[in-house]
């Protein structure tokens, strides 16, 4: 992240060197954009990336995030698949193929 934005800030003051004076103020609101962005996208990094076990379904759970998440994939492999609910008391990850129980 931080990377692509020094190089976005660069190829900015690049193009800025070949723009005529009229055109400068296209550059800084597509900078004002990007910073915006990038503002936007370092505070969905900031949303807790623990995950929380939740007994009612079995799975994971994120923050405030609504989602339940399988708990073989996000140990197993780093990832965060969403499960389907197939009825009140099982779930199912479309990847692993786990069935999610409630903890008990
Ligand atoms: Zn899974």
């Amino acid at each position: 992240m931080n990377n692509s934005l020094h190089s976005i800030h660069q190829l900015i003051s690049e193009i800025a060197t070949k723009l005529s004076e009229d055109d400068q103020h296209l550059l800084t609101a597509l900078q004002h954009e990007i910073d915006k962005v990038m503002l936007h996208g370092s505070e969905e990094n900031t949303h807790p990336s623990t995950p929380h076990p939740d007994k009612a379904s079995g799975c994971y759970r994120f923050g405030d995030d609504p989602d339940y998440y399988c708990p073989h994939c996000f140990d197993n492999l780093q990832q965060k698949i969403s499960t389907q609910r197939l009825n009140k008391q099982l779930r199912v990850c479309p990847q692993c193929r786990s069935s999610l129980r409630p903890l008990q």
